[in-house]
């Protein structure tokens, strides 16, 4: 049985990257299948999984444990000191969630990265991350809500601060706002709920040439619609509660480095001290984190720091969920951003509908940029103004049948919601005016249903409104 499970193990550990690193488990990255002739379908299904590691299993199993056998005193040793890659407590790896870890990774194109229990943990956990040590950060206002609170409002709590920008694509506004202690840029590729798209590639030019990081929210687009890493993204994060999962039954979120940065740059001494944590004090080797985790430190010291020292695991039941939504996420972000295309349209064209907010539009301001970042879509989630009151939209929500009143996005369920009260709630006014979030607005997310079947609706219950 001893020798059976060894040899498990070694199946479940592969890989290229991770091993010379003399990193704990999965740390380091790369997938099983990395083959870049192979299409982003294929690899949704495939990638960061061998099933010959684990019995033949199909389906990547769900390892319900909360530590793992070491074996023999030795390999507990090696294990400990980061000398070989391997499983001991779930807190810092555990297969299940390694297989969802690795599949990720590759889908966005980035080296290595850690699953988290919520999209919040992996947003404050990257922010933290860059900013930790008194930097600062820089960001828009069209954010998510808890996001913005985060900013705004708690890590000035620990001595980090943020400067806002009114519009993230006015490179030179965001430009004179570098300051010696400025860290990392933090924006939304497709912002919620105004889909406002961030013009990434000029953006990540002018912060390398300053040694400043971006970090993108790709929540929205998902990496099937887009991959920020490809126009220059140092590191992205996802809710993937949203798309990923796809079927609003798992909280999720994941912190995905590029491994392109520098973070030995001189910015950011918490890549360049030397650390007990990635260090042998009884061979007398010390080491920082860009030497301990040379193909990605970043994602390094997320583990090793924040998900060791603060927790917010992702459980392996909810890893294998993720696991499951990200079969099918290419044909749910196509389907489901073609209806939102159709719904947006159609809502331009219905009495008592102000504004419709969907960068795919023809009259969308940021059309150009949904045509240079996101050719096969914008994604399931739009917005629109009604005419009157606050009261016009509770209607709405009140009246909708095939839609659910719902604070969630990217499920195969349609959802709506009133931004400003529910997901917005959080954000200052001047804020959510700036990024479009008043009183009238409403917030779609487009699921599988039959298109007609939600514009009917809409279409009574705006009907029903007035
Ligand atoms: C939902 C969401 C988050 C937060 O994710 P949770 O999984 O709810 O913690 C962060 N960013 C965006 C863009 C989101 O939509």
């Amino acid at each position: 049985m001893i020798n059976e499970s060894a040899d498990m193990f070694e199946g479940c550990l592969n890989d290229e990257v991770g091993r010379d690193t003399a990193c704990p488990p999965n740390i380091g990255g790369g997938a099983s299948i990395t083959e870049t002739s192979l299409r982003f379908e294929t690899r949704a299904l495939h990638a960061g999984y061998d099933p010959y590691g684990h019995n033949g299993s199909m389906s990547v199993p769900i390892y319900q444990s909360a530590a793992f056998a070491m074996h023999d005193a030795q390999r507990g040793d090696s294990l400990s000191s980061g000398e070989i890659e391997g499983f001991s407590y779930s807190r810092c790896g555990n297969p299940t969630v390694d297989a969802f870890e690795r599949r990720i990774a590759d889908l966005e194109g980035g080296v290595s990265a850690v699953a988290l229990a919520s999209g919040m943990a992996a947003v404050s956990f990257a922010l933290l991350c860059a900013a930790e040590g008194g930097g600062r950060l820089i960001a828009p206002t069209d954010l998510y809500g808890a996001s913005i609170d985060a900013m705004e409002s708690f890590f000035p709590q620990f001595g980090i601060y943020t400067d806002f920008v009114d519009d993230i694509n006015d490179i030179a506004q965001v430009e004179v706002k570098i300051r010696p202690d400025t860290r990392a840029v933090f924006a939304e590729s497709v912002a919620n709920p105004s889909t406002r798209i961030t013009d990434i590639k000029p953006l990540a030019d002018m912060l390398h040439r300053h040694g400043v990081a971006l970090i993108v929210d790709n929540t929205v687009s998902t990496p099937y619609l887009f991959r920020p890493i490809e126009y220059g993204a140092d590191v992205v994060v996802h809710s993937t509660t949203k798309g990923i999962c796809g079927h609003g039954n798992a909280l999720g979120g994941v912190v995905v480095d590029s491994g392109n940065f520098n973070w030995s740059n001189g910015r950011f001494p918490q890549f360049t001290d030397k650390e007990l944590s990635v260090s042998d004090e009884r061979k007398g080797i010390w080491r920082n984190f860009s030497e301990a985790y040379p193909q990605a430190p970043f994602a390094g010291r997320v583990r090793i720091k924040y998900l060791h020292n603060l927790g917010a695991v992702m459980s392996p039941a909810n890893a294998y969920l993720q696991l499951i939504g990200l079969e099918t996420l290419p044909q749910r972000c196509r389907q489901a951003s073609e209806t939102a295309l159709e719904i947006a349209r159609h809502l331009e064209t219905v009495p008592h509908v102000e504004h419709v907010y969907y960068s795919g539009l023809d009259s969308s301001q940021d059309k150009p940029l949904a045509d240079k970042y996101l050719p096969n879509g914008v994604g399931p989630v739009l917005s629109f103004r009604l005419e009157g009151d606050e009261s016009h939209v509770n209607r709405v929500v009140d009246a909708v049948k095939v839609f659910s009143y719902v604070p969630n996005i990217g499920c195969t369920h349609s959802l709506i919601v009133n931004p400003a009260r529910i997901t917005h709630r959080e954000v200052p006014s001047a804020y959510r005016s700036a990024a479009g979030v008043d009183d009238q607005l409403l917030r779609l997310s487009i699921g599988l249903e039959a298109p007609k079947d939600l514009i009917a609706d809409l279409d009574q219950a705006i009907a029903d409104a007035y």
